[in-house]
């Protein structure tokens, strides 16, 4: 059975279900399974032909121990893919002899962190209600995340759940998709300040220890062990499908917060031959700068027009980290002190050059470049954070004779204005979203402060009431 421990070493260890529902370790560090379940060729052939969500119960049980039995959980993937509005659920577009697009934003909110949220909503659901308790969940958003959890969340008995999002700084589609959410376990706030002000209160109220006990706070955010398992499952049904385990397959992952390319890894880990992982980054480009110089620093963040990789740290490079020393929970410790204290921190070159991952950035005029290129060459219209992966993916791929496959991470018309800018065209919302300027909107604001925050969700939260 895999049993988590936390990236610091001092945290106690955890099952499944602990880990779901407590999101951060204790000692400020993340929870990583203790081992990595693996899988033999045969049944990575096995794979071949099932449905995505049959896959994922396969792929992801022995995450779960004995936490969730088979039949349950097998119930569980395929509720939470049927909310997607294709079949396939991530459907594989060619774009060129030996490159691929995954499309991952055919979830209810557009962006690819549908596909494991909408899972992570079914599991609040079903390891809350059985134990008869509720959570609060908070999380901060600069625009996908804040959607895809309320989505994931809204009419949930066994949850409230509080956003946290910039006033004024996310596009109108992102924060009507969050505001036109009017079921009663919703709340948006909206503080006045930008990103980062969200983030360090949602830390804040994280590291009370006092409110988090309270008021059984959880995360949504990418820290959550489940989101991050989630999403192996594609890394591996793409794979399948174009030849795996016999060929090895490379993939392009724009990326942000390292949440979505740590699963690319931990499918290698699992047995998926994988030959690169590349980490494409806009031009907040912490990643690739440490993947080319072995040296972490933070930067201040530039606003591009990829907003969902606009960051200054990326919280889950900590697991990865981790791995590269070797579990070894205090020397991890001492490198996060030594970011803390003083911005950042460098690795042996050597450790990096052994692994698997490539990196590369991309700016502002490339991205589009790259959305007008697309359309011409292969007819797909790609959103800004696909672009990017397509761009470095092409200059950082080490051979054409392996199939290259970019994620493409949100839907173009989650961001038309820089699609409109590239093409000319105005990108269409689905049909589920086509009314969404017309849809009521809820939200409150509040100003950048602590207290103010922490007794507006203490008097919402439905935790202190009996279920
Ligand atoms: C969140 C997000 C990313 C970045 O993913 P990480 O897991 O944070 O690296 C990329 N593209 C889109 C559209 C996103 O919403």
């Amino acid at each position: 059975m895999v049993r988590y421990i936390s990236t610091r070493g001092k945290a106690p260890v955890l099952n499944f279900e602990e880990v779901v529902l407590t999101g951060l370790a204790r000692d400020g560090g993340l929870y990583v399974p203790e081992t990595w379940p693996q899988f033999s060729k045969d049944e990575i052939r096995s794979l071949a032909g099932m449905s995505y969500a049959d896959a994922a119960a396969f792929l992801l049980q022995p995450f779960l121990g004995e936490c969730i039995s088979e039949a349950d959980f097998k119930a569980m993937t395929a509720k939470a893919y049927a909310s997607f509005s294709h079949k396939a659920v991530v459907p594989v577009r060619q774009l060129d002899s030996n490159d691929f697009l995954m499309e991952l934003y055919h979830g209810p909110t557009l962006a690819f962190k549908d596909v494991a949220l909408q899972l992570l909503g079914l599991l609040y659901d079903h390891l809350l209600g059985r134990q008869h308790r509720r959570a609060t969940i908070i999380g901060a958003t600069s625009g996908d995340t804040g959607s895809a959890a309320i989505e994931a969340c809204r009419g949930r008995d066994a949850v409230d759940i509080f956003i946290l999002h910039p006033a004024g700084r996310v596009s109108d589609v992102q924060r009507r998709q969050m505001t036109t959410v009017l079921d009663a376990n919703v709340h948006n706030i909206a503080i006045e300040g930008d990103f980062d002000d969200c983030q360090a209160m949602v830390k804040a109220m994280f590291n009370d220890l006092e409110f988090r006990d309270e008021l059984s706070v959880s995360a949504v955010n990418s820290i959550n062990w489940a989101r991050v398992m989630a999403q192996i499952v594609y890394y591996f049904t793409v794979g399948v499908s174009l030849g795996a385990p016999e060929r090895p397959i490379a993939f392009s992952v724009p990326s942000g917060n390292f949440g979505d390319v740590y699963a690319g890894y931990a499918a290698s880990k699992m047995g998926l031959p994988i030959e690169q992982l590349i980490v494409a980054t806009n031009r907040n480009d912490i990643l690739s700068r440490f993947f080319n110089s072995g040296e972490y620093r933070k930067s201040s963040v530039d606003p591009t027009i990829s907003p969902s990789m606009d960051i200054q740290v990326s919280s889950n490079f900590e697991r990865f980290l981790f791995d590269l020393h070797g579990c070894d929970g205090a020397a991890v410790s001492a490198l996060m002190q030594k970011l803390d204290d003083e911005d950042g921190f460098a690795v042996n070159m050597s450790l990096l050059n052994e692994g698997i991952f490539s990196a590369g950035r991309c700016d502002e005029a490339e991205t589009l470049a790259t959305i007008r290129r697309t359309l011409e060459e292969s007819a797909i219209t790609v959103d800004p954070h696909t672009a990017v992966g397509l761009k470095v993916g092409q200059e950082c791929r080490k051979t054409a004779d392996t199939p290259l496959v970019t994620l493409a991470t949100a839907h173009p018309a989650k961001f038309p204005d820089a699609v409109e800018k590239a093409t000319g065209e105005h990108p269409a919302l689905p049909k589920h979203l086509a009314n969404l300027f017309a849809r009521d909107e809820r939200m409150m604001q509040l100003p950048n402060d602590l207290g103010t925050v922490k007794s507006y969700i203490r008097e919402r939260a439905r935790i202190l009431s009996a279920v």
